[in-house]
């Protein structure tokens, strides 16, 4: 019998740190999901491409922020589950430029840029993800998303080749941008405007209670679960599919914002997964319309299959 060599063994040596059979479900919103295979952790960002170039090309890697937009599978995820250290969180303003780090949170962002009278970034205050996070899915709210303000990116590629990226060759579109899976952000450079603190301390505060009054931001939730579509919002047809408030297992779809999908507590991925599922298959019953998952789900279900999926989300396994 052929005996599988662990993954640990087969991975580089790292300044960074590795995790076996690390608890991912923890690091995400929804509080589900299995664990990562190993989870690492870069020291720098040496250490990271480093890492990348080193490590054989068959083991699947997955990057993830803080886990707002996530749905773990209850069977896990194989391969390394990279997550940025504190080493890439540094807020720096200098010379017209908010320059942050992939894994600096969208609200501190905000924060800092407040803090030092600069307008525009007020909207990263309703995003409870990281930059990195934002830079992949072009997150955005209260009119404003990040490829507004963004002047230029740093990512590195499965190779651990560093390129910089200006805002043209994201291929940016609604909650999308075109990268190639496979690249981690690593930093960004967003436009510092002068402002006045008055009114940026004014859309701070609206801006949480607008928040506050719509979403269920104090439950176990990933945001919205599924994109508006060219002609309707997500909400309006989850609604119109009379599915505000469907239950399955410990899964709700919320009352108060019906695109969002609520872990009461007992869910397990299967059973967030499964009720989209049924949301969307009772949208299109009613309307024709298929809706497209926001969430990214990501590894494999107990039974080690991956329900459906994008191609790109296919490539997590
Ligand atoms: C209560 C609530 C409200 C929300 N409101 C909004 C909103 O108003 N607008 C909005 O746009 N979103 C919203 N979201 C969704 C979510 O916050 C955003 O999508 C956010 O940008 C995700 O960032 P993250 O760091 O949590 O990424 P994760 O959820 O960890 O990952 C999301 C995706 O980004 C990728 N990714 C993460 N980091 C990197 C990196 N460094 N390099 C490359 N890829 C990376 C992951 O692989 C994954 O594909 C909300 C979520 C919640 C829970």
């Amino acid at each position: 019998m052929i005996k599988e060599t662990p993954l640990l063994e087969r991975l580089p040596t790292v300044n960074g740190e590795y995790v076996e059979n690390f608890n991912l479900g923890r690091m995400t919103w929804f509080k589900v999901g299995g664990p990562a295979e190993v989870a690492y952790t870069p020291a720098d960002l040496t250490d990271l491409r480093h890492f990348l170039l080193e490590t054989p090309r068959d083991i699947p890697i997955t990057v993830i922020g803080a886990g707002s937009n996530l749905l773990v599978r209850d069977g896990g995820v194989a391969g390394v589950v990279i997550r940025l250290g504190a080493r890439f969180s540094k807020i720096e303003i200098r010379d017209g430029i908010v320059k942050t780090g992939a894994m600096a949170m969208d609200i501190q962002v905000a924060r800092a840029a407040a803090r030092a009278d600069i307008t525009g970034l007020e909207f990263l205050s309703g995003v409870p993800g990281t930059i990195g996070g934002a830079l992949r899915m072009n997150a955005g709210a209260y009119g404003s998303e990040i490829q507004d303000v963004l002047v230029r990116a740093r990512a590195v590629d499965r190779d651990g080749v560093l390129t910089v990226l200006l805002p043209d060759s994201f291929g940016f579109s609604y909650r999308h941008c075109a990268v190639p899976e496979d690249w981690i952000f690593v930093g960004a450079d967003l436009i510092a405007r002068p402002g006045d603190p008055a009114k940026i301390a004014a859309r701070m505060v609206e801006i949480a209670s607008a928040r506050g009054d719509a979403q269920p931001i104090r439950t176990r939730t990933s945001g919205s679960t599924f994109k508006n579509t060219d002609s309707a919002k997500a909400w309006e047809l989850i609604d119109q599919a009379g599915c505000r408030g469907l239950i399955i297992g410990g899964a709700r779809v919320s009352e108060q914002h019906c695109n969002f999908l609520i872990n009461t507590g007992s869910a397990t991925a299967g059973d967030l997964e499964n009720l989209g599922e049924e949301v969307r298959r009772r949208v299109h019953e009613q309307s024709a319309v298929t809706l497209e998952w926001e969430v990214k789900r990501i590894g494999v279900s107990h039974d080690g299959s991956r329900g459906s999926e994008t191609p790109e989300e296919a490539r997590h396994g």
